[in-house]
């Protein structure tokens, strides 16, 4: 077909489709039934353009003008496969345009468009609406694994409200009824924020997390359909004999790079077998040559002479604190120089809760050891094929991560961040983990073979280094292998320290601003971080410091004149951030007897978590809801069974229970990964609610207890003790057999805190309860034998 014109009058081929459409900017796979449809598809060429309009109604077989939408999107083919029962289209759009007529009806539809003109009434309006957008984005990622990560993340950086609406409603898998409306509103403020409300209006927000790991699931088949359609393409290509050229080069290319034997032979082999094949068949074979071109086989970076203190200075420069972590760091480092390449050596392993600087580490080591660093994604891996490669029989087959990873680095030495190796799966075909395992095994890794590829790969010079949140998901064997680092966050004195020194000037930098352009001290850091954040590392953080800076950038756009260096007043946070969103909530939480402060460990670090128990007349019975039901309920029987037996120290009368049911409730929040460790709080709660000593709200406490009172060590001290302090907790009950685990935390939390360690539950609630009955008989849960309480 011959290359259109774009005037706007010259006719264009238009495709019409039912309950479908194209975003500029989107590349899309249209399967094509209709026999008009498929007439098109034999003539579209890569490269062609045509007009895609959406049906107004989908019943419509041969549409008209009137049934059409107006605002089109014109397209360009990427790819095309007109054969089949369900012939194939991938194509990318290109513009939004207003169809003026159909011209022609057969063999297919042609039709004129013209350029529509895409305003932006309220520029204001349409800064605020990206700001939206960057937070929903954000905040899907937070949630999200790598994968989802990789889709939202390029959305991050959008500055045009337009683009932005565009981008998201494919990413997001919007219904038609949403993307239509997206298509036809041109003014590009208006868009966007037509775009957030319709995902409210349609409750996407809330499904829209589970709704993209699924579309990007499909993509992965999808990007399969279009190597497919590539592999197809170039078949046709050689058939027409237009393929020359690639082949000349993709010889050439071969015949420069400097290849191990064994790779010589097989791929001398290969075009050999190149010049008797044709079509599908050839473009496989053509398909691995080009891997095999693309890779690094004896490329080497050049470390040059990196010593442990150079390395040690990249470290500090960009990270601040952490003394411990990079000490490690370095001494693993210095392990494996002196034993050299593929000596057996553990893997570096960086654990802890998101935004700690587990991958900035990694880039830094990588940068002062001038390697290449290279992220590989494993979260949500199931398919060993996904690390190892698909063999080439299999249709669509690629190389796996590691092949890809390695194309990437162009070197054979670099180092890759294995990122989230705690939450790769095992699904139906294959463990991935047994090819991780061949992976970072300095044995085996000399000779790492892809299915894909059937050749061996050395991997041994490349530095691996492991990033995972939750350690307990990991097998025995993996953890083997590795060398364990922890990090478990921040306290409030190191995110201010980190803010100042690192977030806040590269989040200047990010919006075009300087150094100095704003002035923040550190109180106001500090309630920033207090009142908005709710994290163990930085992430939360680093946004609401990028949202200032933007807010500030707008500012001074609109008043040019203003002072040099702007000082940010609690007044500017509430403008750029909202109202606070977090409140020291623990008083209040705990003012009614009944309600203890516990403390969880979650994989994205501690947290403090409240136990609610209540009573009402009723027949003996207990129940447990909210998170962790069965776990504490077992928890919740020995409490009851304890806290029964000393009816009369805790001053209740336990024959008073037979007519009443408790009540146990802990609210959704914080997802706790240990729930036998609520067992102190759990008895705390109920001992409070039967005797009406409130619970002291400055007291947090962790331990799990037995049928016999005894309180047993409990895992994650650390983390949530840093919870405690960043909650404003003043005293934290643990545990006698955990009182060593207090010195690994951070001296500003051990400082401000008073520890309690206890070795049964009679001492525990001696530090944990008030020492008089609450009198107010207003408060639910108190009321009754007050005057029995002990003193
Ligand atoms: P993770 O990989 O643990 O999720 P990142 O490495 O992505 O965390 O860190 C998030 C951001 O916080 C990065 O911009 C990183 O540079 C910054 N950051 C984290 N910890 C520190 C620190 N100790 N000093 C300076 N910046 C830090």
């Amino acid at each position: 077909m011959s290359a259109p014109q774009q005037d706007g009058r010259s006719p264009l081929p238009l495709l019409p489709l039912r309950g479908g459409l194209v975003l500029p900017g989107q590349q899309l796979s249209i399967p094509v039934g209709r026999r008009k449809s498929k007439m098109l598809l034999r003539e579209l060429n890569v490269g062609d353009e045509l007009l895609i309009a959406a049906q107004r109604d989908r019943r419509t077989d041969d549409p008209g003008e009137a049934d059409l939408f107006d605002i089109v999107t014109r397209v360009v083919v990427r790819g095309v496969e007109p054969r089949g029962r369900i012939a194939q289209l991938l194509v990318e759009g290109l513009q939004r345009q207003r169809l003026t007529k159909l011209v022609h009806h057969e063999p297919f539809w042609w039709a004129t468009a013209e350029d529509v003109n895409e305003t932006i009434v309220d520029e204001d309006a349409a800064t605020v609406a990206v700001d939206a957008a960057r937070d929903l984005v954000a905040d899907i990622a937070d949630e999200g694994d790598a994968d989802v990560l990789r889709v939202v993340q390029p959305l991050q950086a959008e500055t045009d409200a337009g683009r932005m609406a565009d981008a998201l409603a494919p990413a997001l898998g919007v219904p038609f009824e949403v993307a239509i409306e997206v298509l036809g509103t041109l003014d590009k403020g208006q868009r966007l924020r037509r775009l957030l409300d319709l995902l409210d209006e349609f409750e996407l927000r809330r499904e829209l997390n589970r709704d993209v790991e699924r579309r990007i699931r499909e993509d992965v088949s999808k990007s399969q359909r279009e190597h497919l359609l590539r592999t197809r393409l170039k078949a046709i290509q050689d058939e027409l004999g237009d393929g020359g050229d690639d082949e000349d080069r993709l010889k050439q290319r071969l015949q420069e790079k400097h290849l191990p034997d064994e790779v010589r032979t097989v791929v001398d082999k290969q075009l050999a077998q190149l010049g008797r094949t044709q079509g599908a068949e050839q473009a496989v074979v053509r398909n691995h040559l080009e891997w095999i071109a693309d890779l690094p086989w004896t490329e080497t970076a050049d470390e040059g002479d990196v010593s442990l203190s150079d390395v040690a200075d990249a470290l500090d420069a960009n990270h601040r604190g952490l003394d411990d972590i990079k000490e490690r760091v370095l001494e693993h480092l210095a392990v494996r120089q002196r034993r050299g390449p593929g000596g057996d050596v553990t893997i570096l392993c960086l654990a802890g809760p998101p935004g700690t600087g587990k991958t900035s580490l990694g880039q830094s080591i990588a940068d002062a050891l001038g390697r290449p660093f290279v992220r590989v994604a494993l979260g949500g891996v199931r398919d060993e094929a996904e690390v190892r490669g698909h063999r080439r029989t299999y249709v669509g087959a690629r190389p796996g991560r590691i092949v890809h990873a390695l194309k990437k680095a162009e070197v054979n030495n670099p180092v890759f961040l294995l990122d989230e190796i705690d939450k790769m799966g095992r699904g139906w075909s294959g463990d991935p983990e047994a090819a991780l395992l061949e992976v970072l095994d300095p044995e085996q890794n000399a000779t790492f073979t892809d299915h894909y590829m059937e050749l061996p790969l050395d991997l041994s010079q490349v530095l691996f280094i492991c990033t995972a949140n939750d350690l307990s998901q990991l097998s025995a064997p993996l953890r083997d292998r590795l060398e364990i680092i922890e990090l478990s966050g921040y306290v409030t004195d190191e995110k201010v320290a980190i803010a100042k020194d690192h977030l806040l000037p590269k989040a200047l930098q990010r919006v075009g601003l300087e150094d100095g352009d704003i002035d923040v001290d550190d109180a106001l850091l500090r309630d920033v971080i207090e009142g908005w954040t709710r994290e163990a590392g930085v992430r939360q953080l680093t946004r609401a410091l990028e949202k200032l800076a933007r807010a500030q950038l707008l500012n001074m756009a609109r008043a040019p004149d203003t002072l040099a260096t702007v000082h940010l007043e609690m007044d500017d946070v509430t403008k750029a951030l909202g109202k606070r969103r977090f409140f020291p909530e623990v008083k209040e939480r705990t003012a009614l007897p009944g309600v203890a402060t516990g403390l969880a460990w979650t994989p994205v670090g501690g947290d403090i978590l409240f136990i609610e128990s209540s009573r009402a007349r009723g027949k003996g019975r207990v129940e447990v809801t909210g998170q962790l039901g069965d776990v504490m309920s077992e928890s919740a029987r020995a409490a009851l069974a304890w806290v029964k037996a000393h009816d009369d120290k805790l001053g209740f009368d336990a024959a008073d229970l037979e007519h009443a049911d408790l009540h146990i409730h802990v609210p959704q929040g914080a997802v706790p990964k240990d729930g036998p460790s609520a067992g102190v709080a759990l008895i705390t709660a109920l001992s409070s609610l039967l005797s009406g000593r409130r619970v002291r709200s400055d007291t947090a406490m962790t331990g799990e207890i037995t049928l016999r009172g005894r309180v047993l060590p409990v895992g994650g001290i650390k983390a949530k003790v840093l919870a405690a302090h960043r909650a404003g907790i003043e005293r934290v009950v643990l545990p006698k057999k955990n009182e060593r685990d207090v010195d690994d935390v951070p001296e500003e939390a051990r400082k401000a805190l008073e520890f309690i360690f206890v070795d049964d539950v009679a001492d525990a609630l001696d530090a944990t309860l008030e020492k008089h009955v609450q009198l107010d008989d207003d408060l639910g849960g108190a009321g009754f034998n007050v005057d029995q309480a002990p003193a």
